[in-house]
C-alpha cells in the first residue's frame, strides 16, 4: 500500500502517518521526493479492511492498495487450481473435464423438466439447471413453482442421475433448496446480498456465484471471499454479462476476458453463461464456443422443449436439437483447446 502526502504536508503529519501505520502492523518506508512524500507500507493489506484509518489523517492526499483485496480466493494464497466435487465422480475446476450445465430458465412442469433433463443428459450435460425461485423484474410475472419446482427437480435427478443447480433467492428457503440442490446458485441480483453470502459460507455444498450485472471484478471476488471467509471454499464463479450503455442487440455484455482474468487472479473454477450473457438464442452458439476456447471450466446454458412458450427467458433458450449440435461443436473445440491450457 502507498500513502501519498499532500505537497505541503508537515514533518509532524508524515510522522503521524508512520506511527499509525506501524500501529496497524505495517513497516513504513518514507520516500521523500522533491515535491511530495510517498510512504510505502510493507505488510499484509488484507488485514486492513478500511484504508480510511490512514486517509483521514492530516496531510494525506490518497491511500492506494497494491495487493488484491481478497486473500482466500487469491492465487497468491493457493497457487494450484481448486477442484470442486459436485457429486461423487463429478468435479469441476483445474484440469477436470469441462462441465456443461443445461436446463430451462424456470422449472415449469414435471413433464417439462424430466423431458429436458433427459435431453440434457443424452447430449453430455452433467448438471441440470432450473429455477424454482425466480428473480423477476416485474411483479405479476411467473416467479417459479417454489417448493413444487424443487420436487420436480428432485424427480428429474432421480430419473437421470444429473446433478442439480438451482437458485436460492431468499435465505429462508435454505433448508428446502439445500435438500435438492447439488450446487446452490446465487443470482446476479443477489451477488451482494451479504447476509445470504454469510449463511452460504456455513454450508458444505458448492455455490455458483454469478457476477452482479454492475459489479467490478474486485466486488465479485470479494463476494466469493465472503463465502470462503465463513468456511465454504466450494465457490464456482459465473460470468453472465454486465450492463453497459447499449442493450439494443444483446441483453448484457458478456465479458469473456473474465475467463483468463479470473483464472489469473484466483484458483477458483469459472464458468460462463452465454444465455444471459447475450439474451438471444442466435448468439449463444458463438459465445459458448468462444468461452471454451478462452479456457472456461464449464458452461451454463438455457434449453427448453418449446422456447416460444417458455414462461421465462424463451428468447435466449436453445431447442433440444440446437443444444445437440452445439454440444458436438463444443466437444470439437474443447478437444483442441484443452491441451493448450493443460498440456499434460
Ligand atoms: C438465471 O440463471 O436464470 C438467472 C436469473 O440468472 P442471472 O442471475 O445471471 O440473471
Ligand atoms: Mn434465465
Amino acid at each position: 500500500m502507498i500513502v501519498v502526502m499532500e505537497t505541503n504536508a508537515t514533518l509532524e503529519q508524515i510522522n503521524k502517518v508512520v506511527s499509525r501505520s506501524e500501529d496497524l502492523g505495517f513497516k513504513a518506508i518514507i520516500n521523500k521526493g522533491e515535491i511530495q512524500t510517498v510512504i510505502a507500507l510493507i505488510g499484509d493489506e488484507t488485514n486492513l479492511s478500511n484504508t480510511d484509518l490512514l486517509a483521514e489523517l492530516g496531510g494525506v492526499m490518497k491511500v492506494e492498495r497494491i495487493q488484491v483485496p481478497f486473500r482466500l480466493a487469491s492465487r497468491t494464497t493457493q497457487y494450484a487450481d481448486s477442484v470442486i466435487e459436485i457429486l461423487p465422480g463429478l468435479k469441476i475446476g483445474g484440469a477436470e473435464d469441462l462441465v456443461v450445465m443445461a436446463g430451462p430458465c424456470s422449472v415449469e412442469s414435471e413433464e417439462g423438466i424430466i423431458l429436458t433433463a433427459k435431453a440434457a443428459k443424452a447430449n453430455g450435460a452433467k448438471v441440470l439447471r432450473g429455477g424454482a425461485y425466480k428473480p423477476r423484474t416485474a411483479p405479476r410475472t411467473f416467479e417459479g413453482l417454489g417448493e413444487l419446482g424443487l420436487k420436480f427437480l428432485q424427480q428429474a435427478k432421480d430419473e437421470t442421475g444429473l446433478a442439480i443447480v438451482t437458485e436460492i433467492m431468499d435465505i429462508r428457503d435454505l433448508d428446502l433448496v439445500y435438500k435438492t440442490a447439488d450446487i446452490l446458485q446465487v443470482g446476479a441480483r443477489n451477488m451482494q446480498n451479504f447476509s445470504m453470502l454469510n449463511e452460504l459460507g456455513k454450508i458444505d455444498k458448492p455455490i455458483l456465484l454469478k457476477r452482479g450485472m454492475a459489479s467490478t471484478v474486485d466486488e465479485w471476488l470479494l463476494a466469493a471471499e465472503r463465502i470462503m471467509h465463513h468456511g465454504n471454499n466450494k465457490v464456482i464463479l459465473c460470468e453472465r454479462g454486465i450492463r453497459s450503455f447499449d442493450g439494443k442487440y444483446t441483453r448484457n455484455v458478456l465479458d469473456l476476458a473474465m475467463v483468463p482474468v479470473v483464472r489469473h487472479l484466483t484458483h477458483l473454477p469459472i464458468i460462463v453463461d452465454p444465455s444471459h450473457g447475450t439474451g438471444k438464442t442466435a448468439w449463444v452458439r458463438s459465445m459458448a464456443l468462444a468461452s471454451v476456447a478462452a479456457g472456461t471450466h464449464g458452461l451454463i446454458i438455457e434449453i427448453h422443449p418449446d422456447p416460444e412458450n417458455a414462461l421465462s427467458d424463451g428468447p435466449q433458450s436453445l431447442k433440444f436439437e440446437q443444444f445437440e449440435s452445439l454440444m458436438k461443436e463444443i466437444n470439437k473445440v474443447y478437444a483442441v483447446t484443452k491441451p493448450l491450457y493443460y498440456p499434460n
